[in-house]
């Protein structure tokens, strides 16, 4: 596992269930650390993203890079690999277009989340399979997994450019 260092960007850009939205920022974050560590959540103890597990090269450290990795349980994607990229500052979308277009080649789903929308990118059958997998579950059990306006948009060239 790496060390975190200096890096919050999962609790400024990820959902705290209950607590705060998608990029809201999670406010027990003091943006060195959480003030409330010892109490923290449990799913906040659980949670490594990919660049902390090690899954991904180290040039990818989200303060370095303005993306935060998370990967999605196959259970929730009808088995198919995908990964969420948080990415809050969508001028930095340019920058990481080669990383994003080696993660489809993998093959695996990127569900690309930014403040101003979400989209999947990667082959269009797995992207399929992840999507109705979502809305699903989505429907089942009322959970926000997927916007209904989310789009699907392939190929990866024509993505980041609509974002
Ligand atoms: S985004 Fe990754 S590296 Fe940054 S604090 Fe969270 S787990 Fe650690
Ligand atoms: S409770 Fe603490 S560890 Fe969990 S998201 Fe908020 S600041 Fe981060």
């Amino acid at each position: 596992m790496r060390n975190c260092k200096k890096c919050t960007l999962c609790c400024e850009y990820m959902e705290v269930p209950g607590v705060a939205a998608h990029f809201e920022g999670c406010p027990n974050t003091n943006y060195r650390g959480c003030s409330k560590y010892a109490e923290r959540p449990d799913t906040c103890k659980q949670f490594f993203c990919m660049w902390a597990r090690g899954e991904i090269p180290q040039y990818l450290y989200p303060p370095d890079c303005g993306m935060v990795l998370a990967s999605l349980v196959p259970d929730l994607t009808g088995g198919q690999a995908c990964v969420i990229a948080f990415v809050k500052h969508v001028e930095r979308l340019p920058a990481l277009k080669d990383a994003l277009v080696e993660l489809t080649k993998v093959p695996m789903v990127v569900w690309l989340r930014t403040p101003s929308g979400s989209q999947f990118l990667g082959n269009e059958i797995a992207v399929s399979k992840v999507h109705s997998s979502l809305i699903n579950l989505a429907e089942a059990s009322e959970a926000k997994y997927v916007e209904e306006d989310t789009p699907v948009t392939i190929p990866i060239e024509d993505n980041l450019e609509i974002l």
